[in-house]
């Protein structure tokens, strides 16, 4: 449920507010707005309902929030979230673009990546060192040793280092070199991890499971927000259907519905959603059309010798000409990259 103050309710009236909700076991989460405070309760729906709110001194009204997650949502939050992760915002008319190789291999790897992703104009730079891979035979990644090369390439090019958390194990180590912590789609659903970085104080980005629904997904988020963590970036990376063309297809449509039910950032991969080099520009162009925040995007050096999804990563030589169209194309949508 949702409580709109007045405009000009005093401290006192919203304070008691929060003791009358606080009373029956709820929580309260002040929201001070430009023009009016707005206090989300969390509890007990059928307690809540009976709670005469609007009696309270300063009350303008009350709105029940009838979705299963609630501190994400747009009815609790109406203004967009804009995250800053190391001065690059994304959100309320920020673009990010997030690019970089699929796994860390080697320092010149790393850093050719890095080097092309600030030349085009990127504003992050992503890479896998912990990763989730379908096979247990697969590169597992370099685990603490690419923190470390990430670490080289933020400390050159002074982009911020997007990369995987699999494990709440590793959360002081990936913590301690990311800027922000991307839980992948095979953990979307982890419980334990989501409410593990919910107690920090660092974005995470978090992709949608492959057999997820757009509100599976916001749930997810609301595991990490309900704990106070309230920079969530939202991706959609494609979800498994029966088209067989494309890796994951991209649910487009799911970005205009994120972005009408909630309030966080959501970006694009037109990476694992197509699983083809060829589709990666006009899935990125359709993600910014359709409104989304940003692009996650894989770009490598030399993708055919890449231990990682070589086929649907980018040459770092040619991705100055992809930034190029998806920044305008972003820019032309009214969105600031920065
Ligand atoms: C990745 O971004 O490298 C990755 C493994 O993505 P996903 O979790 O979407 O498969
Ligand atoms: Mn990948």
């Amino acid at each position: 449920m949702m409580v709109v103050m007045h405009e000009g309710a005093t401290e006192d009236q919203i304070a008691h507010v929060v003791v009358r909700i606080e009373e029956i076991g709820a929580t309260a989460h002040v929201s001070h707005g430009e023009r009016v405070t707005v206090i989300g309760a969390i509890g007990e729906r059928e307690e809540l309902a009976a709670l005469p709110l609007e009696a309270c001194p300063g009350v303008d009204h009350v709105v029940a929030i009838l979705k299963p997650y609630k501190l994400v949502s747009r009815e609790f939050h109406p203004v967009d979230t804009v995250i800053d992760v190391r001065g690059k915002k994304i959100g309320g008319g920020h673009f990010a673009l997030i690019a970089g190789p699929c796994s860390v291999e080697t320092p010149d790897q790393v850093m050719q990546a890095a080097r092309a992703v600030q030349a085009a104009g990127g504003t992050m730079m992503r890479g896998g060192a912990f990763k989730p891979r379908t096979s247990p035979y697969s590169f597992q990644g370099l685990g603490l040793d690419g923190l470390k090369l990430l670490a080289e390439a933020r400390a050159e090019t002074g982009l911020p280092i997007v990369t995987e958390i699999m494990d709440p194990r590793d959360l002081d180590v990936v913590h301690e070199y990311a800027d922000v912590l991307q839980v992948g789609a095979r953990n979307m659903q982890n419980f334990l991890l989501l409410a593990e970085l919910g107690k920090l104080r660092k974005p995470v980005l978090l992709k949608r499971g492959l057999s997820a629904t757009v509100e599976e997904l916001l749930m997810a988020a609301e595991y990490i927000v309900k704990e106070g963590n309230l920079d969530v970036i939202l991706c959609e990376r494609g979800i498994r259907t029966f088209e067989t063309a494309t890796r994951n297809t991209l649910d487009i449509s799911a970005v205009p519905i994120v972005r009408m039910a909630s309030h966080l950032p959501i970006v694009v991969d037109p990476s694992h959603s197509a699983g083809r080099l060829d589709l990666v520009l006009p899935l990125s162009l359709a993600g910014v059309a359709a409104g989304a925040d940003g692009v996650l995007v894989e770009t490598h050096p030399s993708p055919e010798h890449a231990l990682c999804d070589g086929p649907q990563s980018l040459c770092t030589d040619d991705f100055g000409e992809y930034a190029d169209r998806v920044l305008s194309l972003a820019r032309w949508a009214g969105k600031t990259v920065a």
